[in-house]
């Protein structure tokens, strides 16, 4: 099967503005109210979502910045959803109101994504860098309650706020949020203050650890009241993987809640796509480069013209323990942790330990005969 028939966007990510009334600290476009709103007016943004239609009819979710900053959200979310998209919004929160829950509906958005990084004020306020963005979430939350707009909840932890996770949860699970997605924070870039703050292998691989017993309790007991998963921690998907072989247990893992469309870690590039407030496509939204911009090349023909696209879905050249691994196929490696550890986004994710069984053989192999040497 040839990279047309195979690959299909399901998920594509739609930077309408980098303005944001907010300055967390993780933010990948280090947005402010000083921030550019882009390049699309109301028109190109139609177009945009009608070269997005010629190849599939995804999830589309409107984000920033914040994208209730932009006054044309309704007319946009109202066009995606006639053209049979699933239109979604990702907001922080502070600016939902009853109008604004009403015109959710109107234009018929299907899912809100609120943030919430803090189970309680002083942390997720430090975390977002501005007093009162805890009170504005619960506040969205209550309203999405109240109005029946389904949403869910991303949290962003990084060495600040992960001793808080559990309690995360349980406040996600308590504002009747659909789903939780926990992230672990990406790099920002090379050698950049905030990267002392991420954490480490070893860290991502306890808290990990500890989501997989969170699915694990969740799926024996039936409960579907909350969808959990690790976004962006691809090699979860292996850690699920040899835990419940550990455990003796088939988990039947539940679909995702508006997901990315892969039964897998991370699926940048292959079903989802991320485009910024310039027109610049990328295989997700934290990946820092790319070589095609929807306004030179349409998004239905750039989608598969792009290289880092197509690179995307050269599995075979994977290099380093993700290019030997058997669980390749579950897992991919997260491409934006390689490129800002390695320079080449093809190589290994350097949040993952794991060796895979070739390499270990490799190993064996060059001890048996660094030792028929010495006998020798
Ligand atoms: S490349 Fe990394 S940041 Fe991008 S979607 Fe995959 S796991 Fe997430
Ligand atoms: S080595 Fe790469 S492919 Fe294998 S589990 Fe780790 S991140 Fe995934």
């Amino acid at each position: 099967m040839g990279q047309r028939e195979e690959f299909i966007p399901k998920w594509v990510a739609w930077e309408i503005t980098r303005r944001c009334n907010l300055q967390c600290i993780h933010c990948r476009s280090a947005s402010t109210m000083e921030s550019e709103q882009g390049d699309f007016s109301t028109e190109d943004g139609k177009k945009l979502l009608d070269d997005i239609a010629k190849l599939s009819k995804p999830t589309v979710v409107l984000t920033g910045g914040e994208p209730l900053l932009r006054e044309d959200i309704w007319e946009l979310a109202e066009y995606g959803t006639k053209l049979g998209f699933r239109m979604c919004i990702a907001t922080n929160g502070t600016l939902v109101d009853d109008e604004v829950c009403r015109k959710m509906k109107e234009v018929g958005i299907r899912m809100v994504s609120l943030s919430l990084d803090g189970s309680t004020p002083e942390i997720h306020d430090d975390f977002r860098k501005q007093p009162g963005a805890y009170e504005g979430v619960i506040k969205a939350a209550e309203l999405f309650n109240k109005h029946g707009i389904p949403f869910l909840i991303n949290s962003s932890f990084t060495k600040r706020n992960a001793h808080d996770i559990p309690n995360v949860y349980k406040k996600a699970r308590e504002l009747g949020a659909k789903a939780w997605y926990m992230f672990l924070v990406l790099p920002v870039g090379r050698g950049e203050e905030a990267n002392a703050e991420l954490l480490n292998a070893e860290e991502a691989e306890y808290w990990l650890n500890w989501h997989y017993e969170l699915e694990k309790e969740l799926i024996l007991k039936g409960d579907n009241t909350i969808l959990v998963r690790p976004t962006c921690a691809p090699h979860y998907y292996r850690i699920f993987y040899q835990n419940a072989k550990r455990d003796g247990l088939d988990l039947k893992r539940r679909n995702l809640v508006f997901g990315t469309g892969g039964g897998k870690g991370c699926v940048a590039g292959q079903s989802i796509a991320y485009i910024d407030c310039h027109g610049w496509l990328r295989p997700c939204s934290y990946f820092p480069i790319s070589d095609v911009n929807v306004f030179d090349v349409p998004f239905h023909e750039a989608w598969f013209k792009s290289k880092i696209m197509q690179d995307m879905r050269r599995f075979d050249q994977f290099k380093g323990r993700c290019g030997q691994c058997e669980f390749l196929k579950i897992c991919n490696g997260c491409r934006v942790r390689a490129y800002w550890e390695h320079g080449d986004y093809m190589e290994e994710d350097p949040i993952c330990r794991y060796v895979p069984v070739k390499m270990r053989v490799g190993v064996k192999n060059t001890l048996s005969l660094l030792k028929d040497g010495e006998n020798g």
